[in-house]
């Protein structure tokens, strides 16, 4: 049937509208189509075509912006369990060839982990986090960082060395896709570069509801709370810095009802604990996007 053409299985419980992922749609189904497809269509067709499976993409830009979201909820995706996301920084050992062995055993771990799931488990995921603290570019060592050719090399060689069809793909995170060594987004190795940006006002928005929407369904958001208006006034913030507000306007709201000297779980007080308009309007006096003010402008 229609099964054994697709080496990709997408979980069946697997609900986009639950990916708690705001204003990347358009992203997310790029990434989507550009690494999938091979992986969907019947492999007559992907023959005919003459494509061949993408085994790494690289999410790039600044902080807090939703990268590592994406990562986790593709991983999730395919693998309904929580990918291993490997921070860059902890591949580095600085005993001569122990960092370039601890890239060499993730793929080896990713080999067996496939295995033993079977032939027809999806895709496992290699996750990198701040790829840049390993990838450099090369020729770049002396930095001090201790960050050697050998171990980008090693990558790489890993990176060629998964057959087009082998199950594995490697996704890397950073905010600085000038300093990948570009040796590794040639095709073949991570070869999707998808730029995920500050959020435009419409993407801020739905940030926003994916939020507050626990608020929202427990009846503690008050009606004068306008997540449109909010959205105009957040311009520059990023994901982080919008649920970082959240929480800063839930706080302000606490200070607003809850007397300092009252006991938690007995006082009343906490049963009028509802956010609104000003808690959001102070929150916003302290929590300040970190990124350009010249950016506004440019939005
Ligand atoms: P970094 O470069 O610092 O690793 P990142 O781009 O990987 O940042 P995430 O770790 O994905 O950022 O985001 C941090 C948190 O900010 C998320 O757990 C989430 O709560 C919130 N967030 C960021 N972007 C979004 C978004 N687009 N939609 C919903 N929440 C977001």
């Amino acid at each position: 049937g229609a099964k054994s053409h697709t080496n990709v299985l997408i979980q069946p419980n697997f609900k986009f509208e639950d990916m708690g992922i705001g204003g990347l749609d358009k992203e997310f189904s790029h990434i989507f189509r550009r690494a999938f497809a091979s992986r969907i269509f019947p492999p007559h067709i992907v023959e005919k075509l003459g494509i061949q499976h993408v085994k790494g993409m690289i999410l790039y830009g600044p902080p807090g912006t939703g990268k590592t979201l994406i990562a986790r909820q593709i991983g999730k995706m395919l693998n309904a369990k929580e990918p291993k996301i490997v921070n860059g920084p902890e591949i580095l050992n600085k005993f001569v060839g122990a960092s370039e062995e601890n890239i060499r055993k993730l793929f080896i771990d990713a080999e067996t982990e496939y295995k033993a799931r079977g032939e027809e488990s999806g895709l496992h995921i290699i996750i990198f986090d701040e790829l840049d603290a390993i990838c450099k570019q090369r020729g770049s060592k002396n930095d001090g960082t201790g960050v050697g050719d050998s171990v980008v090399n090693q990558l790489l060689s890993k990176m060629d060395g998964v057959e087009p069809l082998n199950n594995i793909l490697v996704i890397g995170m950073t905010n600085r896709l000038d300093m990948i060594d570009e040796a590794l987004l040639r095709p073949g190795r991570m070869e999707i570069k998808m730029e995920i940006s500050l959020p435009d006002e419409a993407g801020r928005v739905q940030i926003l509801n994916v939020h507050t929407a626990k608020m929202r369904k427990n009846n503690l958001l008050e009606e004068d709370v306008d997540v449109k208006e909010l959205a105009s006034l957040t311009k520059n913030f990023s994901g982080a810095e919008i649920a970082g507000l959240i929480k800063a306007a839930t706080s302000w709201s606490f200070n607003r009802h809850v007397k300092v000297g009252t006991v938690a779980g007995v006082s009343e007080d906490y049963d009028k604990l509802k956010v609104g308009r000003e808690d959001f309007l102070g929150a916003l006096e302290e929590v300040r996007p970190s990124f350009g003010v010249a950016e506004a402008e440019l939005q």
